[in-house]
């Protein structure tokens, strides 16, 4: 039978629905927590120990202002993340699919009232050139995006997906959809879950319910505990990949930060498991928005907050976008962060076509900071020795959700990611990289070979097995 309820019903149907944010609770521990010297070391041990760090702890980290401890804080993250998450770097594109939205959220280019912008829904064949071209360059990971509209129901986009994953080229094919889109009913969580998404993202934007009215002004966004709960109702329609984030520069970071802890602790407290990533896009200019610049995060409290966010929550992934320019990308991606999008466009149909830039413009959500090809962003993360992975193995083998906190919890992360890392990365080498670039590929393969050697020696020999399968012409090999 289907089930038809009101947000408000909802609500009151199951209480894990019930929003759970107190901004009272949320700023009277960040008012009343003292960081001492003493205190920061014992909690980034904490963390170093692998263990999740409590609302009070990560105020601590957060009421740090000494430099030399904002300094050590950014170091227990880089360590963090070599601990946890090696040395790789998850790797995905964007897709846009439609820009219609009957939101009106005062920061976004794709706001109902913004009239000049040209609004474009992608149409099959339209998607197909997009992932042809996506797949051209070797990407196996996308991210769906869609605006909020009654166009853009979940038949629609689980329509999408399927017409994604239909697409193949040559070697190419995308292994994993991502989904970032309103929030959907159960009935519509089913739908798209049964397209065979990875993980749904739900951004809260802010978690502060006055300021959220401030920049929601009408349609369906405009109600915050719709939004809130809207990955519970994923959970409940059996998504248990989910991903969270807020949109920075909205309201004060240290609240959003602790705010996005209280959503993981709600998670595990109600499904046991976490969220599977974290996103925390800083807002960028977009055509006609008009954006306070009240509480605009400067690069080094952006920088801080990362860290902080690796050390509170050591075993949730990290993303983060091309709104970041080329510099604080890199910064950041050695403080915690698992996954980055690369030769990203965000403009409706921009990856097949090329347009100019006013025309540009009027097609995108915001100007984006890093806009170096997927090549090119291969290349300097195999000069820097990371690890660039087009790794879809968890989500295939069913470890997601509760399954993939146990995986990850005892380091099991780091021996399947590198392998699978390297798997992806001779595929990427062979299909699609220039002779230097498969040169300078293969010889970080070589090194980070030998690593592992050094780890666990009776993991190599499978690994060396399926690599020269992968260059007999073999392709989609896994742990
Ligand atoms: N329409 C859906 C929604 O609002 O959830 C999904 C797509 S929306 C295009 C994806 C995310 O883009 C939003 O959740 C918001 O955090 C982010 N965003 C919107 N305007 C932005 C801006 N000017 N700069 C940076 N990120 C922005
Ligand atoms: Fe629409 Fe999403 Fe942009 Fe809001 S953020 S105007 S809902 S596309």
């Amino acid at each position: 039978m289907k089930m038809i309820y009101s947000p408000q019903e909802y609500r009151i149907k199951d209480e894990r629905m019930k929003p759970f944010i107190d901004e009272n609770e949320i700023w009277e521990i960040l008012d009343e927590t003292k960081s001492t010297k003493e205190e920061v070391r014992r909690i980034i041990q904490k963390s170093l120990d692998k263990n999740r760090l409590s609302l009070q702890e990560t105020a601590v980290l957060i009421n740090a202002t000494d430099p030399e401890l904002i300094e050590e804080i950014k170091q227990g993250a880089r360590e963090l993340k070599e601990k946890v998450y090696g040395d790789r770097i998850v790797i995905f594109a964007p897709l846009y699919i439609g820009n219609k939205c009957s939101n009106n959220c005062t920061y976004c280019g794709f706001r109902a009232n913004n009239t000049k912008q040209k609004r474009i829904t992608l149409q099959k064949e339209q998607i197909k050139r997009e992932v042809k071209a996506l797949e051209d360059t070797g990407q196996k990971r996308l991210i769906l995006v869609y605006g909020e509209h009654k166009d853009y129901d979940a038949d629609f986009i689980a329509d999408s997906v399927r017409t994604v994953y239909d697409v193949k080229s040559g070697n190419g094919e995308i292994r994993r959809v991502n989904i970032n889109a309103a929030p959907l009913d159960i009935d519509g969580y089913k739908k798209v879950k049964e397209a065979g998404i990875g993980t749904f993202q739900i951004f809260q934007e802010t978690y502060h319910r006055d300021e959220y009215k401030k920049y929601h002004l009408s349609g369906k966004k405009a109600d915050y505990d719709w939004r809130l709960t809207g990955l519970d109702r994923a959970q409940e329609a059996l998504i248990d990949d989910v991903g969270i984030g807020a949109l920075f520069g909205l309201y004060d970071w240290r609240f959003e930060t602790l705010a996005l802890l209280r959503h993981v602790n709600h998670f595990e407290a109600c499904y046991n498991v976490g969220p599977h990533t974290i996103s925390f896009p800083r807002i960028k200019a977009a055509l006609d928005s008009n954006i306070n610049p009240e509480y605009e995060v400067s690069d080094e409290d952006f920088v801080r907050l990362v860290a902080i966010l690796r050390l509170a929550v050591p075993y949730t992934g990290m993303i983060l976008t091309a709104r970041e320019p080329e510099h604080i990308r890199e910064e950041v991606i050695k403080l915690g962060v698992s996954q980055i999008d690369a030769g990203t466009n965000i403009q409706l149909g921009g990856y097949s076509e090329k347009n100019e830039k006013q025309q540009k413009l009027e097609q995108e959500q915001f100007e984006i900071g890093d806009t170096r090809s997927l090549g090119e962003v291969i290349d300097e993360l195999i000069e820097k020795e990371y690890l660039p992975s087009f790794c879809t193995a968890c989500y295939r083998k069913g470890r997601t959700g509760e399954h993939f906190m146990e995986f990850s919890v005892p380091g099991f992360i780091k021996r399947f990611c590198s392998q699978n890392a390297i798997l992806t990365l001779a595929e990427y080498l062979e299909d699609y990289a220039t002779d230097e670039q498969k040169q300078k590929g293969y010889k970080l393969i070589d090194k980070k070979i030998k690593e592992l050697e050094s780890i666990d020696n009776q993991k190599v020999a499978p690994l060396l097995e399926r690599l020269e399968l992968v260059r007999q012409g073999k392709r989609d090999l896994y742990f």
